[in-house]
């Protein structure tokens, strides 16, 4: 935004002398907002913050992803007026339900929260009083099925609403474990990725069941962008609730996330959350800037070349792998993992240690401990120690330097 537009939007202020010298002390909030470059600490610096150059994925302990500049240009853009925070919830939430195919949609602090809120509307539905109440209803636990082999960290969600997990391993169990206190059936879509084998009950079987007894169907796919048809995939096999990060792979604000689905479901998942003043989900707030952020970062998400995009990745592991290759007993492959979560190209980098005597741990952890810090990632493949660099979240000009730092490791060593 320019510094002219943030004026003609301050009416009753006198123009001239009034903004740097009167109300607004020098170098007050909107200035910085102008010109990011000018007069703004360098903040990393002041607090002697290390910057990371993200050779891996996005992972929350590494601050997610970077924000797309129209996100930026979103939050800034928005953060000068007040709004009603109901009307923004909804009134984005049908404009990314039709972007989105599906009845209704809303904004959360990221797919754990959706998990929270998605829990506890299929809990209290549009009750005042269960609202009250979660998580601890009188009477018996409400319960939400899971396959055995999705179990996973995520699933806390379902405790946090108040809600046990019942777990089964098979369609008949799952036929067998549905009863008068159950609310939800969860499905983890990436159980196959983290853990490998097939999922017990698969998506469309899953549904069915649940289908059958009326009972609610989630599934969590919140890493599972690219390929961004998946956007579009879960609801329309069925399921009555889907979550997706927004701080992921869509590149908005790391504390944002989507929520989508149902719309009577979708509606009782707001109302357990800010800014109603006592609900579980008031802990979880999302505010009015990420909200807008987050819609922005949908938008240009779908808009986005994502055939170009990938072939830029390609490009990049290319290009690496040649730079690295060179090294006498260097070898690398292109890997692209087969499952459902973080799809995208990377690099695998190995070598006997006749020919380089640090071990890939070892150059990882070295890559780690620099200044700028390059955080690759350390995995085993048939057996084999490899360094995995990751690609698609490097700047354009990071490329470079991540391939010499690496390189300069593997001459020396
Ligand atoms: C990242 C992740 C979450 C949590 O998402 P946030 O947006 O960080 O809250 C939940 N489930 C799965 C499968 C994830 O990968």
């Amino acid at each position: 935004m320019k510094r002219r537009d943030i004026v003609k939007g301050l009416p009753l202020l006198p123009l001239v002398g009034g903004i740097s010298g009167g109300l607004f002390p020098s170098g007050s909030l909107f200035a910085a907002i102008d010109t990011p470059q000018k007069n703004v600490p360098d903040y990393f610096e002041e607090l002697g913050i290390t910057r990371v150059i993200n050779a891996a994925a996005t992972m929350t302990y590494l601050s997610g992803s970077l924000m797309l500049p129209e996100v930026m240009e979103a939050i800034n853009a928005t953060a000068h007026d007040f709004a009603n925070m109901h009307e923004l919830q909804d009134k984005v939430g049908v404009k990314i339900a039709e972007m989105l195919h599906c009845e209704a949609a809303m904004v959360t602090s990221g797919a754990a929260c959706a998990l929270v809120l998605g829990t506890a509307a299929a809990i209290t539905g549009t009750d005042e009083e269960k609202r009250k109440q979660i998580p601890n209803l009188p009477g018996p636990r409400p319960e939400v099925i899971m396959q055995k082999k999705h179990r996973y960290v995520f699933d806390q969600a379902v405790a946090t609403a108040g809600a046990k997990i019942v777990e089964v391993e098979n369609a008949e169990e799952m036929e067998k474990a549905i009863n008068e206190r159950t609310v939800m059936a969860l499905f983890f879509n990436a159980a196959t990725s983290w853990y490998g084998g097939e999922d017990a009950i698969g998506h469309e079987e899953f549904i069915a069941i649940s289908r059958r007894h009326q009972i609610p169907t989630f599934i969590d796919a919140a890493a599972d962008v690219p390929p961004v048809e998946n956007l579009f995939k879960y609801q329309e096999m069925g399921f009555d609730m889907v979550t997706f990060s927004g701080g992921k792979m869509i590149r908005g604000p790391q504390s944002a996330g989507l929520l989508f689905g149902r719309k009577d479901l979708i509606e009782a998942a707001k109302l357990n959350h800010s800014p109603y003043e006592a609900p579980i989900g008031r802990p979880m707030k999302v505010n009015k800037e990420e909200i807008f952020g987050m819609y922005a970062a949908l938008k240009a998400y779908l808009e986005k070349d994502h055939k170009k995009e990938w072939k830029e990745w390609l490009g990049r592991t290319a290009y690496l792998k040649d730079s690295l290759t060179a090294v006498s007993g260097v070898r690398a492959k292109v890997f692209i993992p087969e499952g459902r979560a973080n799809v995208f190209p990377t690099l695998d980098l190995f070598w006997e240690k006749k020919d380089i005597s640090l071990s890939p741990r070892e150059i990882y952890e070295k890559l780690k401990g620099g200044n700028p810090s390059i955080v690759t990632s350390i995995t085993t493949r048939n057996s084999r120690e490899v360094l995995n660099v990751g690609v698609v979240l490097l700047k354009p000009e990071q490329v470079e330097l991540v391939a010499e730092k690496i390189r300069e490791l593997l001459d020396n060593s």
